[in-house]
């Protein structure tokens, strides 16, 4: 069936992408009308919609998305690099409360920064993810820095936050955080352009992104799979964590310690529309935040982040915790800059590449702009 790019409705979300196995399930064109849900790791259509232009479309990552227009309107053109997006500065930095340490993924900076932004008024909600049953994750809204904490730790399966900040929006919340993967920021980043007329003031709403690196999320139904293949039980697992590439494993975190499962089992349970994914690290967020690298090794690393900060709003959050001693910062090691340059162009060139195979043409990037200025440094 011929893809008809002129569909921007309903009726385009499905074939450009849903049909087409580009969804990341980020949430962006949930709660904005009744015919769509997320049902287990899928967003899924409940009703048709004839409507030419739509939100849903409008908003979506996986639309054609002009990365230029983004990155002109919402930041300092002039800080924007090929490689990793704007940057004002980059930092390797930790909670300084220990308890936050030991409830997060790693350093704890993405709480730490959450729960300040609450606790100042900067705002008045922050959408995280909540880890459900089975592996399922959810959005969830939380309001005080307690509630934050409880949602520390990374969900490796997909959030739909972007849904839940859009239920948010509507229910009289003024002044919303969310925290986001490179695929969610870049659908905020869509919203916030305001590609149609604004039904209502939602997007006026959003105050703050924390986007969390992304290499890739892992398919529900695989991991759940993969997980019973390996006779590890639900009920002791308290987390998953993916070390350095060297390691070319994936981390179960068990009651009673950490196991190891080869990448090569965990690669092929990868959601599939990651492997179009041109975002490592969440370029059009306020803060980025990530794993860090150090001479002294995972066990030492796995405690600290690496921080790009991208505007200004990022930028003086950071200055505020460390202002009043909530962050820690260490020197970041030499080379650290230049091989998180790496993976993330990695990602770009493997995406292109995807890209390039499905759609045939090496000028038609699906959802990208093979004219792009920056992206055409990684075209072959
Ligand atoms: C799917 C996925 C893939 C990742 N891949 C990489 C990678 O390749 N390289 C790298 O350096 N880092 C990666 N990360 C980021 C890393 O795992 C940590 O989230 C990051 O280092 C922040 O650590 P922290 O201690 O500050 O987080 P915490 O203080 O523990 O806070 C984490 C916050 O993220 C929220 N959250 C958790 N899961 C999700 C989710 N799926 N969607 C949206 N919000 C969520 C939590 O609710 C919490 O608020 C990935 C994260 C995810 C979710
Ligand atoms: S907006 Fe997000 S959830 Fe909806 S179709 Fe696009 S990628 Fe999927
Ligand atoms: S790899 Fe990209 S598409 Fe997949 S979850 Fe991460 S940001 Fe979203």
């Amino acid at each position: 069936m011929e893809i008809r790019k002129d569909y921007k409705g309903q009726k385009g979300l499905r074939q450009q992408v849903l049909d087409a196995g580009l969804c990341t399930n980020c949430g962006a064109c949930l709660n904005l009308c009744p015919y769509h849900t997320s049902y287990q790791d899928n967003t899924i259509l409940i009703d048709t919609c004839d409507r030419e232009e739509g939100r849903c479309y409008a908003f979506c990552p996986r639309t054609y998305t002009d990365l230029q227009a983004l990155r002109q309107n919402l930041f300092n053109p002039d800080q924007c690099t090929p490689e990793l997006g704007p940057i004002k500065e980059f930092y390797m930095t930790r909670a300084a409360d220990p308890e936050v340490r030991r409830s997060a993924q790693h350093g704890g900076t993405v709480t730490t920064l959450l729960s300040l932004a609450l606790q100042e008024g900067l705002i008045d909600a922050a959408v995280l993810a909540e880890e459900g049953k089975t592996f399922l994750p959810a959005g969830v809204v939380a309001k005080t820095p307690s509630e934050v904490i409880r949602r520390a730790r990374s969900k490796f399966v997909v959030s739909p936050n972007v849904a839940t900040f859009n239920q948010a929006a509507k229910s009289g919340l003024e002044k919303i955080g969310v925290v986001a993967t490179p695929c969610q920021a870049m659908a905020l980043a869509k919203m916030r352009l305001k590609p149609l007329p604004p039904k209502d003031g939602s997007i006026d709403k959003l105050h703050l992104v924390i986007g969390l690196f992304c290499g890739w999320a892992l398919s529900w139904r695989e991991l759940k799979s993969l997980l019973q293949r390996k006779k590890m039980g639900e009920d002791s697992i308290v987390g998953l964590d993916i070390p350095p590439s060297k390691h070319h494993s994936m981390e179960v975190h068990t009651r009673n310690g950490i196991m190891e499962i080869s990448l090569d089992e965990v690669l092929p349970t990868v959601r599939k529309a990651c492997q179009y994914c041109y975002d490592m690290t969440a370029e059009f967020s306020d803060v980025s935040v990530g794993s860090a690298r150090l001479p002294e090794g995972w066990k030492v690393a796995r405690g600290w982040n690496q921080v790009l900060v991208r505007t200004q709003i990022g930028q003086e959050l950071i200055d505020l915790a460390r202002s009043r001693g909530l962050l820690e910062l260490r020197d970041i090691p030499e080379g650290n800059w230049e091989k998180l340059q790496r993976a993330s162009v990695n990602k770009k060139r493997a995406a292109i590449q995807n890209l390039v195979q499905r759609s045939g043409s090496s000028q038609d990037l699906l959802y990208l702009d093979y004219q792009d200025p920056l992206l055409r440094n990684f075209m072959e």
